[in-house]
């Protein structure tokens, strides 16, 4: 835990009220960051995405807990890990192209994994079938009037 100045592990329950949970989690415990407000509403953006599908794709057929964990790094970067137990990916590639998604008939876009990778500098998605999913993002946080 050298390199990690702050740390939060957030255990819930695949409830989609839980979204709003998890995006007040990131920007409550990047507020004393001194996060630019622009770095902060990007990352809520993209962990509002990688929740929504743990809840929506990863607990469809079933009920469980999902972890959102995030790490101030020394660096100035943050890592978050969203991680399910749930259907895992059957082909990660496939599922992350743009506008690829599995739920069309409920008006899902396909684009959850274009705009996490979009804010955030790593993105990487490990996954087994039948096991679950976990997604670690990474971003440097530029701080406010830093340019
Ligand atoms: P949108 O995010 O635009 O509402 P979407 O969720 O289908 O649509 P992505 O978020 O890009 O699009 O995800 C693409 C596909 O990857 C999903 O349709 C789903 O099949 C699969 N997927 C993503 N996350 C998970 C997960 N945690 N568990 C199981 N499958 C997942
Ligand atoms: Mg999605």
């Amino acid at each position: 835990m050298k390199n990690v100045k702050n740390h939060l592990k957030l255990i819930f329950p695949s409830l989609s009220e839980n979204e709003a949970l998890a995006r007040l989690a990131v920007s409550g415990f990047l507020a004393g960051s001194g996060a630019d407000v622009s770095v902060i509403a990007e990352l809520k953006t993209a962990v509002s995405e990688g929740v929504t599908n743990a809840i929506v794709h990863g607990y469809r057929n079933s009920f469980g807990l999902v972890t959102l964990e995030i790490k101030l790094l020394s660096s100035g970067r943050v890592r978050i890990f969203i991680k399910d137990k749930g259907a895992g990916i059957e082909d990660i590639e496939k599922a992350m192209e743009p506008l690829f998604t599995t739920a069309p008939e409920e008006e899902r876009a396909g684009l959850g994994f274009a705009i996490m990778q979009s804010f955030c500098d790593k993105l990487k998605v490990k996954s087994t079938p039948h096991k679950g999913t976990t997604v670690t993002m990474e971003k440097y946080i530029y701080k406010r009037n830093e340019p």
